[in-house]
């Protein structure tokens, strides 16, 4: 698959941009006009520098409002082209993408549109020129690709052909079999996007949210697959409008954008693997069994979904707060690694890691989390394949080697060897090297990890095709700070669940400081809670409000209730189950949470989570601000 992007997904100059696309491996890319008239570089200069940096110039983009226009305005707009024609010679270029016309069009009538089309690939043809002639969502008489196409059937010219643009397809909503009867050879450019699902006008959605593939819920790997069947086997070129990522560091993102390619590429396989009628064994079929295509697609290591979480590693200057909270609620020490200054503590199956190895004044945070796979040295290639930086981690001789990639949080992911008792084989390098599963089925329940703005949507590509977690769809959650931005990624038996948060901003600066948390999972959570208040946690305040609001939403035993109260317990309930838990105090930027899941309840607590938030704020800011050390709520909020 010929890999490409377009300029203005990408933050900085056209000379950075161009510098960030090939240093992250694409073969072409797509000139963004805006970007060329804004550069210092003469269009000699920009071919010179693609020819140097072995990227091919594959599309220069975009020419609007061409068609459906009284002969007057057509003049002007073939006037118009046959300028850039001239430019593209200049830049070394053969390939324009015209869209359907928005701003100008005023008469709808394809028999004229066709004439007009006509006029411009002759035009064209002259320059040695092929227009690529896309529907935009938005157009004012072509908006779907099948029209599109039919007119540049009608046309019938060499030099006009049609764009795939898989945003305008998708985001409404037509059928994507069809484009397996356009002829390959009238397919001149496809170009990829993802979106979240929102409902807002198409314009916008287009404009501010597209992001890249597998970061949003667009069935992007059916609709290469059509393409791939269509017999299409040129470039496939990202063009992604994204408020976030056009200002953010270009390498990073250029490389964010390659992983979703190589991502897009091996789900496009797979699911021509899964819908390919009767290709296995046929002539003309590849070792795996897939039809052959003009497309070659590549594939990746395969790896399964991870079996759970081998370990959490909070990482602190001082450790005794985290030692403490650990603790009071119930694991137990097991020791110090024999060369490291690293303590492992347990509780049942979940294992945490206290690493002293910080700079100092670091407060504690979630540095590692560790994960079970079948085989870690095929996870890693994979990881590495999918461009996940590797993390080095010193091991003495007879030390287990880990494998590390770094999320895009610099969060190091350790692939481990899943064993099926639950045990890991590393631990014997800690204390007496006695240190096996005891008492409780305690496990890590779920990780809560809060993400930079800017890296969100890279951290759900990450997630999704280096570790095979599943996305839930997005929600929103209120805070005082404004709304976090929650996403679930799991398993689809749920033994791994990691939440990743989008804190507003404001959560992100030095005044509350951002918070994460590792919950664990346990049988009986109100005795444990008990033991925990016996041995001096401290538990989060839950306000009195919130019992009196879950005593109407649900009826409740007055016995149970009190006990929720007593323990500052949380509580919710749906059709499948119920879910208790508690929340510790934070140290640094970690705390931690009990849970207790009754039947088959799968959620997190949802209803909750503004509480924490609320509680958690007013703590941060009264802990933060000396005045308000040691006065009440009502003095606080009397301040102007
Ligand atoms: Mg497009
Ligand atoms: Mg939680």
């Amino acid at each position: 698959m010929r890999t490409g992007i377009a300029t203005v997904c990408l933050s900085g100059t056209l000379k950075e941009k161009m510098q960030a696309c090939a240093i992250a491996g694409f073969d072409g890319i797509e000139i963004f006009e805006q970007d060329l008239v804004t550069s210092a570089l003469s269009p000699e200069a920009v071919r010179a520098m693609a020819a140097d940096l072995g990227l091919g110039l594959d599309l220069y983009q975009p020419f609007r409002d061409f068609d459906s226009v009284p002969e007057e305005l057509l003049k002007e707009n073939l006037r118009r082209a046959g300028a850039k024609f001239e430019l593209m010679s200049r830049l070394g270029m053969d390939t324009i993408l015209v869209c359907s016309n928005v701003a100008t069009a005023e008469i709808d009538d394809d028999g004229l549109r066709a004439e007009q089309l006509t006029r411009l690939a002759h035009l064209a043809g002259e320059h040695g020129v092929k227009v690529a002639y896309e529907a935009l969502a938005w157009g004012k008489y072509v908006n779907d690709y099948e029209h599109a196409h039919r007119l540049v059937e009608m046309v019938d010219h060499p030099n006009l052909g049609t764009c795939l643009d898989s945003f305008h397809i998708l985001s409404r909503d037509w059928d994507t079999a069809p484009i397996e009867k356009i002829n390959a050879e009238k397919i001149f450019f496809v170009q990829v996007a993802d979106a979240p699902k929102l409902s807002m006008d198409v314009l916008s959605w287009s404009r501010h949210y597209r992001v890249f593939p597998g970061e949003g819920q667009l069935e992007l790997a059916k609709f290469m697959g059509h393409v791939v069947r269509a017999g299409y086997a040129g470039p496939v070129s990202l063009e992604v409008f994204n408020d976030v990522f056009r200002q953010s560091d270009v390498e990073r993102t250029a490389v964010d954008a390659m992983r979703s390619l190589i991502w897009l590429e091996e789900q496009s396989a797979k699911w021509l693997d899964a819908n390919d009628p009767g290709a296995a064994g046929a002539s003309g079929t590849s070792a795996s069994g897939r039809r052959r295509y003009p497309m070659e697609l590549a594939t990746l290591p395969k790896v399964a979904e991870p079996a759970g979480f081998n370990f959490a590693e909070v990482k602190a200057d001082d450790t005794a707060g985290l030692e403490k909270l650990l603790g009071q609620l119930g694991f137990e020490f097991e020791g110090r690694h024999r060369t490291k200054d690293v303590q492992l503590w347990t509780m049942g199956h979940a294992r945490v890691i206290i690493n002293e190895q910080a700079p100092s004044h670091a407060e504690p945070a979630i540095a590692a989390l560790g994960f079970d796979v079948d085989n870690p040295v095929i996870a890693s290639a994979r990881a590495q394949q999918l461009k996940a930086p590797v993390v080095p981690r010193k091991v003495q001789a007879d030390e287990e080697v880990f494998q590390g990639i770094a999320a895009p949080d610099s969060t190091e992911i350790f692939l481990c060897q899943g064993s099926p008792d639950g045990t890991a084989a590393w631990t014997h390098e800690f204390g007496d090297g006695l240190a096996t599963p005891s008492g409780t089925g305690a496990v890590i329940d779920h990780v809560n990890l809060a993400q930079p703005w800017q890296h969100f949507d890279e951290a759900v590509l990450f997630y999704t095709s280096a570790l095979a977690l599943e996305p839930a769809p997005f929600a929103e959650v209120p805070s005082p700070t404004g709304l976090v931005r929650s996403q679930v990624m799991q398993t689809t038996d749920r033994a791994v669940r990691l939440v990743l948060n989008l804190a507003p901003l404001i959560q992100q600066g030095a005044h509350a400081g951002y918070q994460e948390h590792i919950a664990f999972a346990v049988d009986d959570l109100v005795g444990l809670a008990r033991d925990a208040r016996d041995r001096g946690l401290e538990f989060l305040q839950i306000p009195a409000n919130y019992y009196e609001d879950l005593a109407a939403r649900f009826s409740l035993d007055p016995g149970f209730l009190a006990t929720l109260k007593e323990l500052n317990l949380l509580y919710d309930r749906d059709a499948s189950g119920e879910f208790l838990h508690f929340y510790t105090a934070t140290v640094g930027s970690v705390f931690f949470e009990m849970v207790e899941r009754r039947g088959g309840y799968d959620g997190y607590g949802a209803p909750n989570a503004p509480v924490r938030h609320a509680v958690q704020y007013d703590h941060a800011r009264r802990a933060t601000d000396p005045r308000n050390a040691t006065t009440k709520y009502a003095t606080e909020r009397s301040r102007p």
